[in-house]
C-alpha cells in the first residue's frame, strides 16, 4: 500500500499514521521528523533547514526532494509506504511522480485530512512533545501526568519552537498558498479521498480498509 497523508499542520497526520502502522507495517516517512532528526544531529541538511522550520516556512524543494528520493529507494519501502508531510508543493508532487515512475510504483490513495484553521491553532498551541522519544501530549486533551517529564521515557516534555501562535499562523498561510493546491492536483489524478479530521485516530485506516474491500 502506498499512500500520502495530506492536510494542514495540526490536522493529525502523525496520529493517523500511528494507527495505520499498527495494521499495515509499512514505512512511515515523515519529512518533519527526518528534518528534526537532522537538526538535532547537526548535519548539513539540518543546518540549512533549521531557519526555515523555526520561521514556519517551507524548506526549499531541492533539499526535500533529494531527501525523500533517497528514502523511497530504501529496501523497506518496497512493501509500501506512507508519506506524512510530503509533498507540500506542486513541485514536490511533480518530483514524486517522477520518482515513483522510475521505481515502477503507483499511489493507492491520498488522504486529505479536513480541518478548519481555528481548530488547528487551538490544537497546536496546546501541543507538547517529548524531546527524547517524540511522544505527543496536549495540555488540554492529553496532559502529561508527570509534568515536564515524559511518562514513557523520562525525557523532557517541551513545546516545539514552531508551535508558538504566530508561527502556527504562518504555517497555516503557507499551507493554504502552497499545499492546498495539491487537493486539486490529486483529485485530477483520481486518488484523493477527503477525511474529516475530527473522525478519530482511525479515520483514515477505516477508509483504507473500505477501499480494499
Ligand atoms: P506540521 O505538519 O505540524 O507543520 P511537520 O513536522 O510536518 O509539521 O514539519 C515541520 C516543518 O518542517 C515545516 O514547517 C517545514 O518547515 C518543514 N517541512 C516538513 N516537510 C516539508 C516539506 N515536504 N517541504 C518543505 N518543508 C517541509
Ligand atoms: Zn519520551
Amino acid at each position: 500500500m502506498r499512500i500520502i497523508l495530506l492536510g494542514a499542520p495540526g490536522a493529525g497526520k502523525g496520529t493517523q499514521a500511528e494507527s495505520i502502522k499498527k495494521k499495515y507495517p509499512i514505512a512511515h516517512i515523515s519529512t518533519g521528523d527526518i528534518l528534526r532528526a537532522n537538526v538535532k544531529a547537526g548535519t548539513e541538511l539540518g543546518k540549512c533547514a533549521k531557519e526555515y522550520m523555526d520561521a514556519g516556512k517551507l524548506v526549499p524543494d531541492e533539499l526535500i526532494i533529494k531527501m525523500v528520493g533517497a528514502r523511497l529507494a530504501e529496501a523497506d519501502c518496497k512493501e509500501g509506504f506512507m508519506l506524512d508531510g510530503f509533498p507540500r508543493t506542486t513541485a514536490q508532487a511533480e518530483a514524486l511522480k517522477a520518482i515513483l515512475a522510475q521505481l515502477g510504483m503507483k499511489l493507492d490513495a491520498v488522504a486529505n485530512l479536513v480541518i478548519d484553521d481555528e481548530t488547528v491553532v487551538s490544537r497546536l498551541v496546546s501541543r507538547r512533545v517529548c524531546k527524547k522519544c517524540g511522544e505527543i501530549y496536549n495540555t488540554v486533551m492529553k496532559p502529561c501526568s508527570t509534568g515536564s517529564v515524559c511518562e514513557k521515557c523520562g525525557g523532557e516534555v517541551i513545546q516545539r519552537d514552531d508551535d508558538k501562535e504566530s508561527v502556527i499562523r504562518n504555517r497555516l498561510s503557507v499551507f493554504h498558498e502552497q499545499t492546498a493546491p495539491l487537493i486539486d492536483y490529486y483529485t485530477k489524478e483520481g486518488v484523493l479521498v477527503n477525511v474529516d479530521s475530527s473522525g478519530g485516530k482511525d479515520a483514515v485506516l477505516k477508509i483504507l480498509e473500505q477501499m480494499r474491500g
